[in-house]
């Protein structure tokens, strides 16, 4: 009988793996109350490129709860998020033709949706990567990591 778990909680765990790897696509949400619905994403090195949907489930405009999703190197992460409130509004409040920045969505407010799509090419499995909010004040809260699995 034990056997037997063991067995189906192996297919089950390759099936997962299997799901993720698969999903080139994602979405996260984000709302009126400083969170992101996901703190850890994994995107698989077999996609080409990734497509992020970035939904705000709330209802405050974008000037006052703007969201968008930036992704950096976690080494990176502090700084571009700092300089990322010195580029302002005007520039979603990302460092313009920087190249610490992977990618990124512009800032939406309550019941908008965006989309970002990055190749995978320079990202690597062995690399740490952390996505967030460059709102100002929202990254402190607003983060999480990203991992590519081979
Ligand atoms: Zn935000």
């Amino acid at each position: 009988m034990k056997k037997i778990n063991i067995l189906i909680l192996l297919i089950l765990s390759t099936l997962s793996l299997e799901s993720i790897a698969a999903d080139c696509e994602q979405v996260i949400e984000s709302n009126d109350a400083l969170q992101f619905n996901s703190k850890a994403m994994t995107v698989s090195a077999a996609c080409e490129t990734v497509t992020v949907t970035l939904k705000h489930t709330g209802q405050l405009p974008a000037k006052i709860m703007g969201h968008n999703w930036v992704l950096t190197k976690s080494s990176d992460f502090m700084a571009v998020a700092q300089a990322g409130g010195a580029a302002g509004p005007q520039n979603n409040y990302v460092p313009q033709e920087d190249s610490r920045v992977i990618a990124y969505s512009k800032i939406i407010g309550g019941g908008e949706s965006t989309t970002v799509t990055f190749s995978t090419t320079d990202l690597s499995s062995s690399e740490s990567y952390t996505f967030f909010c460059s709102f100002p004040g929202h990254y402190a809260i607003m983060q999480g990591s990203l991992t590519v699995i081979d």
